[in-house]
């Protein structure tokens, strides 16, 4: 259903990235690894057009460049790695920004389908007692589940995540992924692509993984052989790391 071809794109006249080739299936859960300035959030800018690119990314068979803003918005949802909050909106209408797409006008009133769409999110995580709070105003972990429900009820195709688990603790990463996983088999036609830095949990959740270094795809295919080939791209042995790190848990820490 997402289908990226020979692409390259960057900032100005350098390309961050390059030569990507990429597929992603309807209810997969990709999950996109590689170390900071690989070129994740570039990548993902690309795919959700907030930046210029060369090649081609068609979503359900159609380039994304010919999209209007609005159709894009139906297909493609990006909670991205650092969201602005430009005015004082309340979480409830931070989220109900989401619906833009659905709307006639940036004024027009919600119709009652968005308004059921808007109330079980906000159930699903979480935000109901928060809705009259100003988004500027409640913690970070809170915040980054009222960027995530605003692109829930954008409903869209794919839903990109860049860091979502940011600010959240445990238990809402946990949620949060396993609420996304759900998402994406509830509908046929849905997948989530998502950087995640927690590599414990993107083990835990992702079927397929990608590997960026430079810019560039250093490993794709199934979760297991793709986090084998971890330890060349981060310069350390991870996964030796990650199984000596829990061990710790049984005999307090080695050093
Ligand atoms: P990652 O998300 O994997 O940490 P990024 O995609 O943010 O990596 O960055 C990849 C490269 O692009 C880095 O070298 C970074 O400095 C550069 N870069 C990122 N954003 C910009 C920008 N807005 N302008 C110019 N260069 C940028
Ligand atoms: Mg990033």
């Amino acid at each position: 259903m997402l289908e990226i071809k020979n692409l390259y794109c960057g900032y100005g006249s350098k390309d961050v990235i390059r030569e990507i080739n990429l597929t992603v299936e309807s209810g997969e859960i990709l999950c996109v690894l590689g170390p900071n300035g690989s070129g994740k959030s570039t990548l993902f800018k690309a795919i959700g057009r907030l930046i210029e690119f060369r090649g081609s990314v068609r979503v359900d068979g159609r380039e994304t460049a010919e999209f209007s803003r609005k159709e894009l918005a139906k297909k493609i949802g990006l909670l991205g790695q650092h969201s602005p909050l430009y005015f004082p909106y309340t979480v409830y209408d931070t989220v109900a920004m989401g619906r833009y797409a659905y709307s006639r006008g940036p004024f027009s009133p919600l119709s009652p389908e968005c308004r059921d769409i808007i109330e079980e999110t906000l159930a699903v995580l979480e935000l109901d007692g928060e809705r009259g709070a100003l988004a500027g105003e409640v913690s970070g972990g809170c915040l980054q589940r009222v960027f995530l429900a605003r692109v829930l009820v954008q409903d869209p195709k794919i839903i990109l995540l860049d860091e979502p688990t940011n600010h959240l603790d445990l238990k809402h990463q946990i949620r949060l992924l396993e609420h996304l996983k759900n998402w994406a088999a509830k509908v046929p036609g849905r997948a989530v692509i998502a950087v995640l830095h927690d590599l414990n949990l993107a083990r835990a959740f992702a079927r397929r993984a990608v590997l960026l270094s430079n810019g560039r795809l250093a490993a794709c295919g199934q979760a297991e052989e793709v986090f084998a080939d971890l330890a060349d791209v981060y310069g350390m042995d991870v996964g030796r790391f990650m199984l000596e790190s829990l061990e710790n848990w049984k005999t307090g820490p080695s050093v």
